[in-house]
């Protein structure tokens, strides 16, 4: 048997990575976990600010529903997740302009009623064409247009509606919290698991190219200006969905050269199906620091206890506020292809029209630009190690998830939110898939010592 530097090799220090990484080091495997990024967590990018007793979340913010290796992760690193509580308010255009309140409960029930049709239909439709064929009004359109563009960051004319309905009747829907202090306090707790179990992570390492044909897997990285490889006898491919598929790459980032997609050899013809059936979402994310939540003591008291605001007609068509936490903060949140129409926008540019949403919504007569203390953004798909937010599936794509996850050869091992196929989109699927891809590696593993063979 050649030697290897590592038994493992984990790529993407992501949720998913520093997850099946951490897995693997408990059993005694030896790990190398490869990380772009000069910090963990991916998608997971909680920062602190100065002044603010509260974290500014610029990925992912909410636990959805039934998490359970979220929240366990969260309470071991010594947090917990609170209820988001806060009521919604939508705001849909009308004559004047300004708006008015629609009971979003009622819309929301008509949409569930509209998307059970979806889920007994025999073949799978975009959720455009079914809108088209089946919507009882324009109000019920938009609403759902707005959710699947919002929620799931997808683009109407590619996300398959049954996989839109099967979200909607589940569970992801039932039960909103945020994690005490931030999600990062989950991935430090992992990243520290993984320092004293005696990992190798490596920051600063654009992993370039990863071959896989022979015994070992050889990994190609660019580290510091210069290049170093690596072998280990598997790798867990835990990177995000722009990594394997530059050909669904959003415009803007195939036109821009591209760092942290990776040559595969051979490649990976045998996921082309699979990818075929995901897509990756957009989203540009706003937070606006305040001076104070000035919002409370608006129009007596109505948006006081606000937590989502939805207006379809803005620029930015959902906001919320930090509550249950009477933070300063509203985060302005565009998803789905309105991302794309923005690709030139500048910085200031987004937090002016994250500005004037927060106006529409809470129809104030300008932008409340005197109240910001201070806004930070992202826009995820002009993230060069995301190039995008989170993956939906496409029309047809239900086995697509399962696909990606295989092994090759046992080999690679996938893992990350696209290849899980429950909780598609979060955190949850990320650890998901990041556990059962090193449950794998640990089976094969144990196979392999005990002489019946893994490959
Ligand atoms: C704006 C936004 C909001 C979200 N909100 C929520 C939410 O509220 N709740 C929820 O549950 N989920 C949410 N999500 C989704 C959630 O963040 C992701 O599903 C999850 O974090 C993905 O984890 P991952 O490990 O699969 O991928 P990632 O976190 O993307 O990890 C992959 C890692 O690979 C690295 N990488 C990429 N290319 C290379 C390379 N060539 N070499 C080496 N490293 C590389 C990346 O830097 C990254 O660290 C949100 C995401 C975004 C963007």
């Amino acid at each position: 048997m050649l030697p290897a530097d590592f038994d493992v090799a984990v790529l993407g220090a992501g949720a998913s990575g520093l997850y099946a990484a951490a897995q693997l080091c408990r059993r005694g495997c030896s790990v190398l976990l490869l990380e772009a990024r000069e910090r963990v967590g991916g998608r997971i990018h909680t920062r602190q600010v100065p002044d603010l007793a509260y974290p500014v979340e610029l990925g992912a913010e909410f636990v959805h529903g039934d998490a359970p290796l979220t929240l366990r992760l969260l309470r071991e690193a010594g947090s917990v997740a609170v209820d988001t509580a806060g009521r919604r308010v939508v705001r849909r255009a009308a004559g004047n302009g300004r708006g008015a309140s629609v009971n979003r409960a009622a819309l929301f029930e008509q949409a569930q009623r509209l998307l059970r049709q979806a889920a007994l239909m025999p073949e799978d439709l975009s959720v455009e064409e079914f809108l088209k064929r089946h919507a009882p009004s324009e109000d019920v359109s938009a609403y759902v247009r707005m959710m699947v563009e919002g929620f799931d960051a997808a683009d109407p004319h590619r996300a398959s509606v049954k996989s839109i309905a099967a979200e909607w009747t589940g569970s992801s829907l039932q039960g909103q919290y945020r994690p005490l202090g931030g999600y990062g306090a989950m991935t430090t707790h992992l990243a520290r698991q993984l320092d004293a179990a005696g990992a190798q992570l490596q920051l600063g390492s654009t992993v370039e190219s990863v071959e896989w044909g022979g015994e070992l897997v050889h990994i190609g990285v660019r580290y510091a200006g210069g290049s170093r490889s690596y072998r280990a006898r598997r790798a867990i491919i835990a990177l995000p969905l722009s990594a394997l598929q530059p050909p669904a790459l959003p415009a803007r980032a195939e036109a821009a050269d591209t760092p942290g997609v990776v040559r595969f050899e051979p490649d990976l013809r045998d996921k082309h199906a699979a990818l075929a059936g995901l897509a990756l979402g957009s989203v540009i994310k706003v937070v606006l620091h305040f001076r104070r939540p000035f919002w409370e003591e608006l129009h007596d008291g109505r948006f006081a206890d606000a937590g989502f605001m939805h207006a379809p007609q803005a620029p930015f068509p959902t906001l919320w506020s930090a509550l249950p936490f009477r933070a300063p903060l509203l985060t302005a949140w565009m998803g789905g292809p309105r991302v794309e129409r923005l690709a030139a926008a500048s910085r200031e540019r987004l937090v002016e029209l994250a500005l004037s949403s927060v106006q529409q919504v809470l129809q104030v007569d300008a932008p409340p630009a005197d109240e910001l203390v201070g806004a930070y953004l992202h826009d995820w798909s002009a993230d060069p190690l995301a190039r995008g937010a989170y993956s939906y599936l496409a029309v047809g794509g239900a086995s697509a998830p399962a696909g990606l996850a295989r092994p090759l050869r046992d080999r690679l091992y996938f893992a990350g939110e696209a290849a899980s196929d429950s909780h598609t989109g979060t955190v949850e699927a990320a650890l998901h898939s990041g556990a059962q891809a090193a449950a794998a590696v640990w089976a094969a593993m144990r196979g392999a010592a005990g002489g019946a063979g893994g490959a």
